[in-house]
């Protein structure tokens, strides 16, 4: 069996294309063309306004009028994007015979050649048809692609070709070379280049260079991943990779199941979970043991609920590392605060309401709530309590003897972003009862503000409906 079409990349720079037709279709084509620093002439009468941007500009040249067979002379290639598909056809017609490559946007008959959609991680591209069959399954297996390629996969190409030459020095033999680059690709090189950390990512591969066996040396690093507040939905495309590397897996209680089940299903899962009052695994005890796992060349992924630098002791479990120089990253997660606000409808600020936000914790390593409640009390500022359950009844008390109104709407979310989120609404003088009456399940969020209010009308997410 043939297949229909030659899958190529053009080589565009300072060639002559056509593009006739000067609406919103043009652009989109003429705004593709212009990454390849083609020359473009576009033939349409009328332009819309991003188009006569683009050619005040001097990015794309003019003619205004209708298209005749001359303009095709010399031309590279040709888009036809008129809403006309008689005129298309003319287009198509004429392009085919001078034999110059035309495509006629949505409309395959009439082309020779089909766009692809494109994942673009330049210098890396990856082009998908479906030969004119679907383009919106091209398009969807395109949102498949970007959420699995790492957007520095461009970085880490070009970082691989400025060291493509002394690969070909050093290691002469193809075999062994190839296998040198599969690792350097699937190694630290690349996740230090993926986590932003580009010197050492080239100093690592120099390093390789001189001392190949390092390759084959498992050296471990710890993940430090913000999982957000519940919803597995909420994980970063980071977090999600990470996970699905590791070789051991950290986790306590904030951490839903739905997401500790997402990591790498060969890996080693560990249960550091702690309760209040009731700590399974002391801290330091989980900063000695992320360091051990390390040490013993493991991937080791540390799973923290919400952002993992907001109450998260994130900065603790680091510190250790650092200190034993062991290499790792942080990825920051979708903090309870941003989660329970926008599944509760509630924004944070607003220009009506509050113009800044705090953001607290209620519980003290001993138990007692001891915040600073002038500065908490204020109008026009939103205040987020974390672990703030206990003291609920103190802080509500405190607010309005720090002259807060007793009227000032609080809100109390419970699970926040998962199928069993609840929201409690109340003022400062009757939420504390209402809480009380009711069977709450941690992890619960304080939301204290006038922007509580606008749950009544911006609330949007409704597990419990289902
Ligand atoms: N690092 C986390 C916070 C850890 S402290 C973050 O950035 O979100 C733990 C507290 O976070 C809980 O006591 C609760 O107040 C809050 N919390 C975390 N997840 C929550 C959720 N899904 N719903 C409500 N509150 C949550």
């Amino acid at each position: 069996m043939s297949i229909p079409n030659l899958p190529i990349f053009l080589k565009l720079q300072n060639q002559p294309c056509l593009v006739i037709g000067g609406g919103e279709i043009a652009l989109r084509k003429i705004r593709t063309l212009l990454k390849t620093a083609a020359q473009i002439t576009l033939i349409a009468p009328d332009v819309v306004d991003q188009i006569k941007s683009l050619i005040t500009a001097g990015k794309i040249h003019h003619i205004a009028s209708h298209f005749t067979e001359e303009n095709f002379i010399d031309c590279k290639l040709v888009i036809a994007a008129t809403n006309d598909r008689n005129l298309n056809k003319q287009i198509s017609r004429l392009a085919n015979k001078r034999n110059v490559p035309v495509n006629v946007v949505d409309d395959p008959e009439l082309c020779s050649f089909i766009m692809p959609s494109v994942v673009e991680r330049f210098p890396v591209q990856i082009a998908i048809s479906t030969g004119g069959n679907s383009p919106v399954l091209a398009r969807l297996l395109r949102a498949k692609l970007e959420t699995l390629i790492p957007s520095s996969y461009g970085r880490l190409a070009n970082l691989m070709g400025q060291y493509r030459e002394k690969a070909k020095l050093q290691i002469p033999n193809i075999n062994q070379r190839r296998n040198f680059w599969e690792s350097v690709l699937q190694g630290p090189v690349a996740e230090l280049l993926f986590s932003g950390q580009e010197k050492a990512a080239q100093h690592e591969l120099e390093n390789l260079f001189d001392k190949p066996d390092r390759l084959l040396q498992s050296r471990g690093s710890v993940s430090l991943i913000g999982c957000g507040p519940g919803d597995p939905d909420l994980l970063t495309f980071r977090a999600l990779r990470l996970m699905q590397q590791a070789d051991v897996v950290l986790y306590d209680r904030l951490v839903t199941p739905e997401i500790v089940e997402l990591s790498r299903k060969d890996a080693e899962y560990m249960y550091v979970g702690k309760k209040r009052d009731n700590h399974t695994l002391p801290q330091e005890d989980i900063n000695h043991l992320l360091a051990k796992l390390a040490k013993q060349g493991k991937h080791v992924v540390r799973l923290k609920g919400g952002d993992p630098f907001i109450f998260g002791r994130g900065g603790e479990e680091l510190q250790t590392l650092a200190e034993e120089g062991i290499s790792f990253q942080v990825v920051p997660g979708i903090t309870a605060a941003a989660g329970c606000a926008s599944y509760a409808g509630i924004p944070l600020t607003h220009r009506d309401y509050a113009q800044s936000c705090m953001f607290v914790t209620g519980h003290l390593k001993d138990g007692t709530v001891d915040l600073d409640w002038d500065s908490l009390a204020h109008d026009n500022q939103t205040i987020v309590i974390y672990m703030g359950l206990i003291g609920l009844n103190n802080i509500c008390t405190e607010l309005i003897a720090h002259g807060m109104s007793p009227e000032l709407p609080i809100a109390l979310i419970q699970q926040g972003t998962t199928l069993d989120q609840k929201v409690l609404i109340g003022t400062l003088q009757t939420l504390p009862a209402l809480a009380e009456q009711q069977t709450i399940k941690p992890p619960t969020l304080i939301i204290i503000g006038e922007v509580v209010s606008l749950h009544e009308t911006l609330s949007w997410f409704e597990p419990q409906a289902l």
